[in-house]
């Protein structure tokens, strides 16, 4: 997954990247991924000088844990992708960009940026679906499946007292 910057500013100016990308040994670390395939970049790398503008989108699928129910959500994460690049030192309005990348070879590999954007894009809390009812606080039964009956509703512990009362 590697473009060349001398290339794109004095021949080919643009270029598409198609790639799949193996992340196992970078993705291996994270817990909150039961499993994952591997990630396809469909990006165009484009000189626009004194800069290259890679963009495109990346895609992967993935299984996580619904953080209600601790059951699979199935995804195919789409991320976009957009890093610039450049051999030159930016322009002082440029320094703060995230997006802009000083490199000092003419090659540059496009890896680390994909993997970093694939770290990011993992849903920090998935749900299974928005409407998950999750487990039971009381018993644990998972609540999609069925209604365990345990009384849900907190009571104010100002009308606790009360509550006895009409027992
Ligand atoms: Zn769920
Ligand atoms: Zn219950």
């Amino acid at each position: 997954m590697i473009i060349n910057m001398k290339d794109l500013a004095v021949k080919d100016h643009a270029v598409r990247v198609s790639e799949s990308v193996d992340l196992t040994d970078f993705l291996s670390g994270r817990q909150d991924l039961t499993s994952f395939g591997e990630v396809n970049a469909d990006l165009t790398a484009t000189f626009a000088f004194p800069t290259v503008v890679v963009e495109g989108t990346l895609t992967i699928p993935v299984t996580m844990v619904c953080s209600r129910c601790l059951g699979d959500v199935q995804d195919v994460l789409r991320i976009p992708f957009r890093e610039r690049f450049t051999r030159e030192a930016p322009a002082p309005d440029e320094e703060e960009a995230e997006d802009l990348h000083l490199v000092s070879e003419d090659e540059v590999d496009l890896k680390p940026y994909v993997e970093e954007a694939v770290w990011m894009a993992i849903p920090y809390i998935p749900l299974c679906s928005e409407t998950c009812k999750g487990l039971c606080p009381d018993c644990g039964t998972n609540r999609n499946e069925r209604d365990c009956g345990c009384r849900q509703e907190t009571i104010d512990p100002r009308l606790a007292g009360l509550a006895d009362f009409f027992k």
